[in-house]
């Protein structure tokens, strides 16, 4: 399993999660690049420990374990592992796109 980071950090994207985050699995952190511009925050699923630090930091409970993900948000699953799998426009890509279906 791992940690997903869903819509309400849209817009939001305070870092706090990256902050704590122990493997330092959330990008783009300030500093980094496109930290500036990404319209939100990434978990990578592929080194994730599932610690939890993540869900208690964040404001807007945009942080979620992947089994408690909601039905209107399972394409985040899929959003944040595109993210490092593809590539940072293919994830801000998916994420506009999600955007735009919802209206
Ligand atoms: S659950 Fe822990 S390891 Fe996973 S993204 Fe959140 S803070 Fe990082
Ligand atoms: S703490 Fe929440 S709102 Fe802030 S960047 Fe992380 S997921 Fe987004």
């Amino acid at each position: 399993m791992a940690y997903v980071i869903t819509e309400p950090c849209i817009g939001t994207k305070d870092t706090s999660c990256a902050d704590v985050c122990p493997v330092d699995c959330i990008h783009p952190a300030p500093g980094e690049d496109n930290a500036d511009t990404a319209t939100m925050l990434y978990i990578d699923p592929s080194e994730c420990i599932d610690c939890d630090a993540c869900v208690e930091a964040c404001p807007v409970d945009a942080t979620m374990a992947e089994d408690d993900v909601p039905a209107q948000w399972e394409v985040f699953k899929e959003i944040n592992r595109a993210y490092y799998e593809q590539g940072h426009e293919a994830g801000e890509t998916m994420v506009q796109e999600f955007l735009a279906a919802r209206g």
